[in-house]
Formats: structure tokens, sequence, C-alpha cells
């Protein structure tokens, strides 16, 4: 007996959140307590979820006027950014009808229209690889190689240059997990030896997590092959 959609359904609800560019009150798919399993937390310090990943939720567009951003931090906009996005909003652009349960390409569909509004409104270097992050790990859960290693360097590359331009924490994240994250987005598209220059850096923090630490114990062993 497989989970059909049905099922998976039920395991929603709606949540509720304030467009913060047409100011609708919309709602939104978020997982009810309980509804599914952490299974492992991975290399990359994503948590496996069985049947339902909740990431593939984390993406919230507005049903009114179509804006689309990250449910950590959906509801900020600022003026500049505003006006960003009434400048440079394509003409034809309309709100779209999703399902209610979120597949893998759903989800990547909805992540792509928040990675598309942040373009648009210039959101920081650290909001477009986070956005960007979950596209290429997304597409990694459904085999896409090319799309997941295209995905992943943009987050790479763009996580890079909020390393130099942004202060701590950067997108809600302290330095020991952004240089862990930088590290492993360095070793996911083959770039072993940066990913060794990160590590190293987190290693020498003092202020890691028991868990970070262990993972980044596991990571060194892994890059050592
Ligand atoms: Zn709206």
């Amino acid at each position: 007996m497989g989970t059909n959609d049905n099922d998976l359904a039920e395991s929603l609800y709606d949540k509720t959140y304030t467009c913060p560019f047409c100011k609708s009150k919309i709602k939104s798919k978020e997982i009810r307590k309980g509804k599914t399993v952490f299974v492992e937390l991975d290399l990359g310090l994503r948590g496996k979820y069985e049947p339902i990943m909740p990431d593939y939720y984390f993406a919230i567009v507005c049903s009114e006027c179509g804006y689309a951003g990250v449910a950590k931090n959906f509801e900020k906009l600022s003026a500049i950014q505003i006006k960003n996005i009434k400048e440079k909003i394509h003409p034809n652009y309309k709100p779209k009808v999703f399902p209610p349960v979120y597949d893998a390409n759903v989800a990547i569909e909805r992540y792509k229209l928040a990675l598309y509004f942040a373009e648009i409104k210039s959101a920081d270097f650290s909001e477009k690889a986070y956005i960007a992050q979950k596209i290429g790990l997304i597409y990694g859960d459904i085999g896409n190689i090319e799309e997941e290693q295209k995905f992943l360097k943009y987050a790479y590359s763009w996580d890079s240059d909020a390393y130099i331009e942004e202060d701590f924490p950067i997108f809600g994240i302290e330095e020991p997990q952004f240089l862990y994250n930088l590290a492993y987005l360095a070793y996911r598209i083959d770039k072993k030896d940066e990913a060794k220059r990160h590590i190293s850096k987190v290693m020498t923090n003092r202020d890691i997590s028991a868990t970070l630490k262990e993972k980044v114990e596991d990571f060194m062993e892994i890059l050592k092959e």
C-alpha cells in the first residue's frame, strides 16, 4: 500500500501569511505536527523525512498577486524592494494555482518563482543562494543531476559573495554553520580543495555545537578519501 495524495493532503493545514507586496491575507500549505517522520540529518545538514519533505513547503506564493518568497522572510519587503518589483515584474506575470500537495516538481516551480522575485527585488546574495540550494537539492531528489549541479553552482557562487559582502548572521545563519554549508556546496560541485579550505575554518571555531562538530568530523573523513 502506497501513500496517495489524499492521505498526504490530510497531513497538511493552511497557514496564514500577509503578502508583503499586495497586503492580502493568503494561505499556504504546511505539514501538521507529527505527520512526517524524521529519518536522518544528511551530510548537508538537511533533514530527511518520510513521507513528506518539509522543505517542499517552504516557498510561499501569493494566490492574489503571485509574489513569491521563502517562509523564512516571506513577509519582509523593503520599500526599495517593492519599488524594484513594480518596475521589473514581467507585464504578463499572473498568479498560478497550485495543487494542494507539492511533489518535487511543484516545489521546484514554487522555489523558481521565489528566485525570480529575489532577482527582480535585488535580494541579498544569501537569500538567492538559499533558494538556489533548495532547487538544486530537490532536483537531486528526483535524479536530475544536470539541473542539480546548475543550481548548486549558483548557490555556491552566491554564498561565496555573501560571505564577503554580508554580516553574520547571514540569512539567519551563524558563521560555523554557514561555512559548513559552503564547504558542503563546494564538495557537491566537485571543488574538493575549496571544501577542505572552508571546513578547516569550521574546525578552528570554538563555538560549534556538538552536532555540528560530529558532522564536521564525518565530513573531514569523506574529504580525505
Ligand atoms: Zn500578493
